[in-house]
C-alpha cells in the first residue's frame, strides 16, 4: 500500500473499496492491493488503480469518474471525479458541498460518532431532516459498535460522516 494522502478521503486503506488480491494497477502495472475499479463510471473499464496513480489525476486522461460532483470550482470537482477515491457505497455516489467546498469523508459512523440523537440530527441538511425518520435510524439503525473499515460493515443503512471545518456532515443510504 502506498502512503497517499487524498484530500477529500481520509482513510483510504479501510474505507476505499480494495482489490482482494495482489494485482498490477491498470495505469502503472505497479503490483499492490489497489483501489477497485468495477465502480468507476466512464466509457472504458480498468481493474483497479494504484493510489499514486489516483492522487496524480490519470484517471482525468482516461476519462473515467469515481465520483459525482456537481458543485464547485471546476478544480474543486476534479478533485472529487478524478482524484479522490469512490465514496463506498453502489448508490449515487454524490459528495456533499459545505461552505465553498467539499467536505472530507471521515469514515461509516455508529453511535459513538454522535455525542446524542440530537447532534446525529444536526450533521444532516434540512432537506434530510424533512425528507427522512432519523430519529427511527439513530433508535434502530444506528450500530453501538465502532466500524473500523469496510471489512466489518454490513448493515442495511450505512451513515457517511464528512467532516468540513471541523464541523461534521453526514448522508445516509439503504443498501
Ligand atoms: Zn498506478
Amino acid at each position: 500500500m502506498q502512503n497517499v494522502e487524498f484530500r477529500y478521503f481520509r482513510n483510504p486503506r479501510n474505507f476505499a473499496y480494495r482489490t482482494d488480491e495482489i494485482e498490477p494497477c491498470s495505469v502503472c502495472g505497479k503490483e499492490g492491493i489497489w483501489l477497485y475499479g468495477g465502480g468507476f463510471y466512464g466509457a472504458r473499464d480498468i481493474d483497479c488503480i494504484c493510489d499514486a496513480c489516483l492522487s496524480d489525476g490519470k484517471l482525468k486522461e482516461l476519462g473515467i469518474e469515481t465520483n459525482d460532483a456537481f458543485e464547485g470550482t471546476e478544480e474543486q470537482k476534479e478533485g472529487i471525479v478524478f482524484r479522490t477515491p469512490a465514496l463506498p457505497t453502489w448508490q449515487d455516489r454524490c459528495w456533499p458541498f459545505r461552505e465553498g467546498d467539499y467536505c472530507v469523508f471521515e469514515k461509516i459512523a455508529s453511535k459513538g460518532d454522535f455525542a446524542d440523537k440530537e447532534d446525529f440530527i444536526r450533521c444532516f441538511t434540512s432537506e434530510d431532516q424533512e425528507s427522512s425518520d432519523l430519529s427511527d435510524i439513530w433508535d434502530n439503525y444506528l450500530p453501538e459498535k465502532p466500524i473500523t473499515s469496510i471489512q466489518n460493515w454490513n448493515y442495511d443503512i450505512s451513515i457517511y460522516l464528512f467532516t468540513r471545518n471541523g464541523r461534521k456532515h453526514c448522508t445516509w443510504d439503504a443498501s
